[in-house]
């Protein structure tokens, strides 16, 4: 037999994931809020941070919000028991029996699903939601079709009355743009004359609009610590990072100036540089579009990316770090990183990052 293999020896990338700051940032998003009902949007895996590990930690929302019926049910095989919302509805008579089933809140975005209701014969009426497509053109009713389609569903036996409507904001990240103003206004416009509950604004429209703060306000990615506005982090808007990515460092070489380093030779050495190699790539869905200067962190020191990202692994410039050492741990983002920075490096938004995390990566929960 082979020794025991400690994990501790062998452990490369891994996602730390502290539950409980997310617990913290949904206080701070009710001390914006405070009259505000919370619907918890713990949809594609919890943004990667685990789905019923954050339904655990957030217990005090008032309700969670997932995308697809699949995620609904797996929360309630679980056991856990708040309201969920399902943000793409049904397709077909059986989905919904299964929302029915399950106690499942299904958001109406369509005529034809209205026709499903009014055929299914439900035991007892289901809670759906009604979204309004104000400018996002993706799911919703048009403002048009708002008043005979509430006016079927009003008389529709399989639906608890009243019904509440949504919609969703295309552009309340963008602080000078006028649409969000577009956006309310026609909101407001459908359904002013009803006294059913609203639900508008996501992270970005809580925490900066006031005019999208309703009854339920739905916000995914401030509770997992990171800002919905580019230019800005989660830090500034007291938020705290719920995901710390990290690997190990497995090589440090010192290499001559004017040597080209990884796929393609992209990077080359302006002087002579200690270049480590980290274990981590895309293959654990760091992005292989971050850039060449990147920070990552080693022992509270921020060294860059030097060179492509392969698969496996990354290569990096010690230059900020002279006191590194093989073994050493590397934080790629979260505590001490914020993620948004590592997204500007690469084209994207956090919200691709903390999705992307493979399965090889090793959750921790702290
Ligand atoms: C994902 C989503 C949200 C949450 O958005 P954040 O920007 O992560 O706060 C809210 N509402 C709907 C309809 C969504 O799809």
């Amino acid at each position: 037999m082979p020794a025991r293999v400690t994990e501790d020896a062998t452990r490369a990338a891994h996602a730390i994931i502290d539950a409980a700051a997310a617990g913290r940032n949904l206080r701070r998003i009710r001390s914006v809020v405070p009259d505000a009902r919370v619907m918890a949007v713990i949809k594609a895996n919890a943004y990667g941070h685990g789905m019923l590990r954050i339904a655990h930690a957030l217990a005090e929302a008032d309700a969670f919000a997932v995308a697809r019926t699949d995620e609904g049910l797996s929360l309630r095989q679980c056991g856990i028991p708040q309201r969920i919302a399902v943000l793409q509805g049904f397709v077909s008579e059986d989905e919904l029996q299964a929302h029915a089933g399950y106690g499942l809140e299904p958001v109406i975005h369509s005529d034809w699903q209205v026709a499903i209701l009014e055929n299914a014969h439900l035991s007892t009426p289901i809670r759906a939601w009604l979204k309004v497509d104000t400018g996002m053109r993706r799911l919703g009713i048009l403002p048009a079709e708002f008043e005979p389609l509430v006016s079927r569903l009003r008389q529709c036996a399989s639906v608890a009355q009243p019904i509440p409507f949504m919609s969703h904001l295309a552009n309340a990240d963008e602080l000078g743009d006028s649409f969000t103003d577009q956006q309310m206004a026609l909101f407001r416009d459908v359904t002013q004359s009803t006294a059913s509950e609203c639900s508008v604004a996501n992270s970005a429209g809580l925490l900066a609009w006031e005019s999208t703060r309703s009854d339920w306000v739905r916000p995914g990615i401030s509770l997992y610590g990171v800002s919905p506005f580019p230019n800005r982090t989660g830090i500034e808007e007291d938020l705290e990072p719920v995901m710390t990515l990290r690997t190990r460092l497995i090589s440090i070489r010192q290499i001559e100036a004017g040597t080209r380093v990884g796929y393609g030779g992209d990077w080359i050495s302006p002087h002579s540089t200690r270049l480590g190699v980290a274990a981590i790539g895309y293959g654990d869905g760091y992005p292989r579009l971050a850039r060449s200067g990147t920070p990552v962190l080693i022992r509270n020191q921020r060294v860059t990316l030097a060179g492509r990202v392969s698969m496996d692994m990354i290569t990096l410039d010690l230059s900020g770090c002279p006191d590194c050492r093989v073994g050493d741990l590397v934080t790629l983002w979260g505590q001490g990183l914020p993620v948004e920075e590592i997204a500007n490096g690469a084209g994207t938004i956090p919200y691709d990052l903390l999705c992307g995390i493979t399965q090889r990566v090793k959750i921790i929960e702290t």
